[in-house]
């Protein structure tokens, strides 16, 4: 082991300096070739100024990047790679064949932050694992660290051992190199810089040498290749790569050409005969993000139907009201349709992840806001719950209930700092910098605004520069203000997103409904005139002449609602649960005299909301008075649902009884 490669394994604290630049060339460019009709206005030309968001994103940057390289530098992951690469000697480290990926994703994640931040020493930091992963690379472009350590032992019991390719349903070679793709890309975007990109490509050609129509035709075990390949098409033009993702795609599900995985798998039937969500969740919503990006690049509507459906199914039956997939521990998987438990919900991190790159694609196909909704709810709740406030606790399931004696974190009652399986906090390391990408879109003359976010924007319309910027304290409070300034007066829309949280609609399905639909209507203004809505696709237009300073006012009400799930949900039968705007409440324990699961929450209780500045970053509570099990007064207190397992372990739940158990015999 040479001195740079010591400096490697002993550097922990990273020194972030935060100070403003312009976004590189190439990142610009290809924020624009997506193959979709419309274009998200990409992060880097999204500045934030929210107290929600930026918040998250800076602990991102300064607490979980650091912190989730030093856990792979002690765990042996820097070191699997100089291992691979005969650096130094010695064993794989580490319980899973997937192990190189949390490398791969936390420089995915710090590229994204380096476009915003640039930094010397993290630049350099990743520039010197990248010449590590670059010496783990074999000669003809294979690279998975635990088979070239050594493919006759075996990382996991579940893992067969074998030369290259062989168990290719557990060995997580494909796997491996779609993370490698997804963050090459995103580095090479951030710095322009080619080196990772280089070691993707020589593996990509590798892998389309090896796979394909005549040559081998097995499918990952676990999709994100797919992705993966797509992003390096679009960083080359190459169209290699794009045949060969939608070649993974159509081999699925084909017994003509390997031994078919099962429904684990997604690989039960051909993709595009698919129409529900099963299997493994993550692998679900990473192949289904897949299927979109070949229905938009391919304009291919067989593909398209077959993600409408799976959708379909995914929101009218197996979605939290959380935004949370995958109800099972067992397999990590979707349960059958209706089969929601709470207790023991799984709802892994890293599928609200996945479900929110999925919304977004299929937004940017089809330019509905329904799946803006649902992308809205998954970040607000059950996806941003996946991390403390801190920034180095996570949750691997984002169960809906805890008893203070179900282990339902992996082991555990609350938050962990790193697990075995560290796919979920390497996941929310990727994401969390991109969290602006999903805020403004445009489209020809179309604007779109999505998320209601405070900071400013700077889309390219096709003919004008668009500045356009909100002044909101959303998620607390539904007065949203949009400035809109045009470079010069031009006739463009405005579409601005009317969630249906707003207008009696909590999700675009059947599945959960509001208890009680409020008087207080969706008010939107322009230069301070009250203006009517003329909805399209759940978006507000505006299509006129804009000039510099015109100012919409959006006003969303947000009282507390109750939400009562399809009477098909036994787990959530007779139960309500309390929202605000897009926020998910829970009560717990702590705030709760200790004890919340004999809480009934009749349907006659008011409530009020506070905002609470001090406590927990600042969140609006809900109290109120309602009744224990049976029927005496008591108080609630309810938190925000992502804000929960902060304080101890003990009672949560978001969902509550609305009757004491003795009068609901009656
Ligand atoms: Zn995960």
């Amino acid at each position: 082991m040479n001195n740079l490669h010591v400096k490697i394994l002993l550097q922990i604290t990273l020194v972030l300096i935060a100070i403003t630049t312009t976004p590189c060339k190439a990142m610009e460019q290809m924020g624009k070739n997506t193959g979709y009709p419309i274009s998200a206005v990409p992060f880097t030309k999204v500045t934030l100024t929210d107290d929600f968001w930026a918040g998250r994103i800076e602990t991102n940057r300064t607490v979980t990047i650091p912190f989730g390289f030093k856990k792979c530098e002690e765990e042996g992951r820097m070191r699997n790679f100089a291992k691979a690469g005969g650096l130094i000697e010695g064993r794989y480290e580490g319980q899973m064949p997937f192990d190189d990926t949390d490398v791969y994703k936390i420089i995915e994640g710090a590229s994204y932050s380096l476009t915003i931040h640039p930094d010397k020493e993290l630049e350099k930091y990743i520039n010197d694992i990248i010449e590590l992963i670059a010496a783990a690379q074999e000669y003809d472009g294979y690279l998975t660290t635990w088979k070239t350590i050594d493919p006759n032992t075996t990382p996991a019991r579940w893992v067969r051992p074998g030369p290259r390719w062989y168990h290719l349903a557990a060995s997580h070679e494909l796997y491996n190199a779609g993370h490698m793709y997804e963050a090459a890309y995103a580095h090479y975007r951030a710095t322009g810089k080619r080196n990772f990109l280089n070691i993707a490509l020589k593996n990509a050609d590798f892998i389309a040498e090896t796979f394909g129509p005549g040559k081998k035709l097995d499918v990952p075990g676990h999709q994100i290749i797919e992705t993966g390949l797509i992003k390096l098409y679009r960083a080359t033009n190459n169209r290699k790569y794009l045949d060969l993702a939608k070649f993974f795609l159509d081999q699925r599900g084909n017994a003509a050409g390997h031994r078919l995985y099962g429904a684990y798998n997604q690989d039960h039937k051909p993709v595009i005969k698919q129409d529900e969500a099963v299997g493994h969740a993550v692998r679900a919503v990473y192949m289904y993000a897949a299927m979109t990006d070949i229905a938009g690049i391919m304009n291919d509507s067989a593909y398209r139907n077959a993600v409408e459906k799976i959708w379909d199914n995914m929101v009218s039956k197996k979605y939290y009201i959380t935004g949370g997939i995958g109800a099972r521990h067992e397999g990590e998987a979707f349960g059958e349709n209706y089969e929601l438990p709470n207790l023991t919900s799984y709802n892994e991190t890293c599928a609200a992840i996945g479900n929110v790159y999925w919304n977004h694609r299929m937004f940017l196909l089809s330019g509905d806001a329904k799946y803006i909704d649902v992308l809205e709810r998954t970040l607000y709740n059950g996806m941003i719950s996946g991390v403390s406030l801190s920034g180095d606790l996570f949750f691997y399931p984002n169960c809906l209930e805890s008893d203070g004696k179900y282990k339902f974190n992996r082991g555990s009652l609350t938050r962990q700092p790193w697990f075995d399986c560290s796919c979920c906090p390497s996941n929310i390391i990727r994401f969390l910098p991109s969290v602006p990408d999903y805020i403004y879109a445009n489209r020809d003359d179309s604007l779109y605004v999505n998320l209601f976010i405070a900071g400013k924007a700077d889309a390219e319309m096709d003919k004008t520069k668009v500045q356009i910027s909100q002044k909101t304290a959303y998620p607390w409070d539904g007065k949203v203000v949009i400035k809109v300034d045009p470079q010069s007066s031009q006739k463009f829309a405005v579409n601005i997103r009317i969630p249906g949280w707003a207008v009696g609609k909590p999700v675009p399905s059947d599945l959960y409904h509001y208890l009680n639909v409020t008087n207080e209507k969706v008010t939107l203004k322009l230069n301070g005139e009250s203006i009517d809505i003329n909805m399209d696709k759940g978006f507000a237009v505006i299509n006129r002449n804009w000039s510099q300073g015109d100012t919409i006012e959006l006003n969303l009400p947000m009282p507390i609602r109750r939400v009562i799930a399809n009477e098909k949900v036994k787990d959530d039968l007779n139960k309500t649960a309390l929202v605000r705007g897009p926020i998910v409440y829970c009560a717990e324990w702590v705030d709760n005299d200790n004890k919340v699961l004999d809480m009934v929450i009749p349907d006659d209780a008011k409530f009020q909301a506070e905002y609470k500045k001090d406590l927990l970053n600042g969140v609006t509570i809900i109290t109120g008075d309602v009744l224990d099990a049976s029927g005496s007064k008591r108080k609630l207190t309810a938190i925000p649902y992502y804000a929960w397992s902060h304080r101890g372990p003990g009672e949560m739940a978001v969902w509550l009884p609305r009757k004491p158990v003795l009068s609901s015999a009656h």
